[in-house]
């Protein structure tokens, strides 16, 4: 593919200001780097927070984007995925976001909680416009070496990789660490891209009841085609929610809840959910939203609970979401969570669409 002289990217020059569209120089390839055209980049509840200044060490400006799907448009030098397999210019991949992990800190080597690395940099998030091409809402994204990128298998489409995009990703971790089996009982509080993924991920583990609680009905009544066999909205009040879960669980609660509302006030009703000797997964809490009351004696220690927090992800969760959804894309409507289409010059308007809920997910189509 001919490499431009120069890309075109939307830039977030601040916090709360309007986003610009700029031409940027193309960057000089380095060997074990990949150009990436890109095809679609997720607008993610993230760049809320980065629009409103809520997360730190954001080296404005940035171009927002942090997970994407394009086309290899130049490989300076051979590069090999996990297999060996060579990449070749053409093929469509994703990329774990999260660049640069030391390999050699107490994080990674000693506790492997990776995404506690201090030298991590997580394209458009904490690289910005002055490390050049660095985030997805632009037409091409310089993948430096040593980024992890992961091919799309035939059978996934990038429209259905996009739509579970970031949260199917963050779902994949929140199962994860929930350890779902076969047989249990699942709520998910939340019913944003991650919810959603967390839903179908509960239902295709083998949950025999999944609880989607949240608002509003549009995105209950998506909670069912994912996978929730009950919904509960909002506007029943907190005691009463506890009551049909407790009910339709012989009076126990469920053995996992996942916390994906981002709201402190639902870990407390998370607490009330979960079975005594039950797991409680904090997923949403992903910005500093405020405290939350919970009663030591009543929700933790008496009920024997579990909880396990959950903040970003590692190249095994990409890699187990590009698996997920090219095996299971057919039956789970990921694609149709997309709910809106943006250029980079509408990418402003595409965040305030997700700010304002009027869509579960939008994409960039640079
Ligand atoms: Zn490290
Ligand atoms: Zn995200």
């Amino acid at each position: 593919m001919p490499i431009r002289a120069s890309y075109a990217a939307a830039v977030m020059p601040a916090p709360r200001s309007a986003l610009t569209v700029e031409e940027l120089p193309a960057p000089k390839l380095e060997a074990g780097g990949v150009l990436l055209d890109v095809t679609y980049s997720e607008v993610c509840g993230t760049d809320v927070h980065l629009h409103h200044g809520r997360l730190t060490g954001v080296p404005y400006p940035i171009i927002p984007g942090h997970v994407s799907v394009g086309v290899i448009a130049a490989l300076p030098a051979p590069l090999n995925d996990i297999e060996g397999t060579p990449y070749r210019e053409g093929d469509v991949v994703t990329f774990l976001d999260v660049h640069g992990s030391c390999g050699r800190c107490y994080h990674c080597l000693v506790t492997k909680q990776t995404t506690r690395c201090p030298s991590r940099k997580v394209y458009g998030i904490s690289y910005g416009v002055r490390d050049g091409l660095s985030g997805g809402w632009a037409q091409a994204i310089w993948l430096k070496p040593g980024t992890h990128l992961v091919r799309l298998p035939p059978a996934v489409s990038p429209e259905t990789f996009i739509g579970g995009g970031c949260g199917l990703v963050t779902a994949v971790h929140a199962i994860e660490r929930g350890e779902v089996r076969v047989g249990m009982t699942v709520a998910v509080l939340g019913v944003g891209p991650v919810g959603q993924s967390a839903i179908a991920l509960a239902a295709l583990s083998g949950a025999i009841r999944v609880f989607a609680i949240g608002d509003p009905v549009s995105r209950l009544d998506f909670a069912r085609r994912m996978g929730a066999t009950d919904v509960i909205g909002l506007d029943v009040a907190p005691n009463e929610r506890t009551e049909f879960v407790r009910r339709a669980t012989g009076g126990h609660g469920v053995d996992v809840v996942v916390e994906a509302a981002g709201v402190p006030d639902a870990v407390p009703q998370a607490l009330e959910l979960v079975r005594d000797g039950g797991r409680v997964v904090i997923a949403g809490q992903y910005t500093d939203n405020g405290d939350a009351r919970i009663h030591p004696h009543w929700q933790i220690n008496r009920k024997h609970v579990e909880i396990r927090g959950c903040w970003g992800s590692d190249y095994s969760h990409v890699h187990r979401a590009v698996q997920i959804a090219a095996r299971f894309g057919d039956r789970v409507p990921w694609s149709e969570m997309i709910g809106g289409r943006y250029s980079l010059a509408d990418a402003g308007r595409a965040l305030s669409a997700v700010e304002r809920r009027e869509v579960t997910k939008a994409v960039i189509v640079p």
